[in-house]
């Protein structure tokens, strides 16, 4: 067998990686809490349900455009209206299998081999295997201890005659945090002048907390969007918990996504019509499954906050958005690898190492599940870590047994 450098040198997805371990614990029958997933329990809107049924019903299931039914990128110019205040035009959107899949056609579309790509840590994982995957550079700008956010200066100082593109993803997976206005606004105005893709990963856009909004880039730049260099990336997964429709999209500039549909073309022909149709429902729908999402991860979010604070030594910045939160675990470990996997075995709770993130010593800890998951799941983690704590738990019938890392 004779697998290719570069196929080879892409590391198995963390998050899916876990899903599995955590799966295969569940049928030997333990009872594993999953704080990994990226994952509501919620149900697809009855709006996406009904829709895909209608279409299903129709038994006419055939390709589509590559780029999307006409009337889903319509929704989604109707989206781009309302959220971001920008008119932009069918022809400025291309629909994907998933914001994901929307995130690497980008890629293969504007980087070329040796261009480097800026991505700010804490960064989504797939972010720098992506870029590695069209043979472009992934530059990590970190922030200082304890802060989620690089300072603009260092941003700019990581800019080379071969930075091709930024990438910026707020609300943030895996910190939570949102950028500050002044930050984006910044980094519009230095993109526009230099000529650098912004390219705005904003999947969590809807999903944020106590009254705070994400900045919307476009506010900050005069260009149209055939001239601006900015790019928004947005999808139904997170958006509505609809992870497993896998459908995205790109709004871009005419140009962009015209090459874009041909690298689609190539790979995939179309995104499904079935869950396109799901799409448009959710998109056209009662919009008030975000917002009793947004709600339900609030009000998980808070519980996180308050278990988290009476743990002693973590440090937490409390997320401003999205499903998910980093403590710093250093208090009780330098590894957050072998802390991930130390609280698998010992407490049997999912967590997924901050170094996959680019943030060595945290956690990232996912609030999308229930109240009851969080607290205990939060409940085991201190019991496994605290010194103090009795050497021995019961879960049902089963007997934990805590020792040292
Ligand atoms: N961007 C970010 C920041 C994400 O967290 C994810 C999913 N975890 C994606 C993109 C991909 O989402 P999708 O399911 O639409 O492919």
């Amino acid at each position: 067998m004779s697998i290719s450098k570069l196929a080879g040198s892409i590391t198995e997805s963390p998050t899916l990686k876990l899903n599995e371990a955590a799966a295969k614990l569940r049928e030997k029958g333990e009872a594993v809490i999953h704080l990994g997933a990226g994952e509501p329990k919620n149900k697809a809107p009855i709006s996406a349900i009904l829709s895909a049924a209608a279409k299903l019903n129709t038994g006419d299931i055939k390709y589509t455009p590559t780029d999307g039914i006409g009337s889903l990128k319509k929704a989604v110019v109707r989206y781009t209206e309302e959220n971001y205040d920008r008119m932009v035009s069918p022809d400025n959107v291309i629909i994907s299998q998933g914001a994901k899949q929307a995130l690497f056609a980008l890629l293969y579309t504007l980087v070329n081999p040796q261009d480097e790509v800026i991505v700010l840590a804490p960064y989504w994982v797939s972010y720098p295997e992506m870029i590695r995957m069209v043979y472009g550079i992934p530059v990590i700008v970190k922030p200082d201890d304890g802060r989620f956010i690089p300072s603009i200066k260092d941003v700019k100082d990581a800019v080379s005659s071969y930075t091709k593109m930024i990438i910026v993803n707020s609300p943030n997976n895996p910190s939570g945090v949102i950028y500050p206005e002044s930050f984006i606004a910044e980094l519009v105005e230095f993109c526009e002048a230099k000529g650098i893709y912004l390219v705005m990963d904003d999947i969590y856009q809807k999903l944020v907390f106590e009254g705070k909004k994400s900045p919307v880039a476009y506010k900050y730049t005069k260009k149209d969007i055939e001239s601006t260099k900015i790019i928004t990336i947005n999808g139904i997964s997170k958006l509505y918990g609809m992870t497993g429709f896998r459908v995205g999209w790109v709004v871009a500039s005419k140009e962009i996504v015209e090459v874009m549909a041909n690298v689609q073309g190539q790979i995939s022909s179309c995104t499904s019509v079935l869950l396109q149709a799901g799409a448009e429902g959710a998109l056209n729908g009662l919009q008030s499954a975000v917002e009793s999402l947004r709600l339900t991860l609030e009000n998980n979010r808070n519980v996180m906050i308050q278990e988290l604070n009476s743990f002693t030594g973590i440090k937490l910045i409390p997320p401003d958005g999205t499903y998910y939160c980093l403590p710093d675990f250093r208090a009780y470990s330098n590894d957050s690898v072998a802390l991930s996997d130390f609280l698998l075995k010992k407490a049997l709770v999912v967590t997924v190492p901050g170094r996959e993130f680019g943030m060595e010593g945290h956690l990232r800890i996912s609030y999308s599940t229930t109240v009851k998951d969080v607290k205990t799941g939060i409940e085991r983690i201190k019991w496994a870590l605290d010194p103090n704590s009795p050497n021995e738990i019961y879960i049902g019938e089963r007997k934990l047994v805590r020792d040292w890392l």
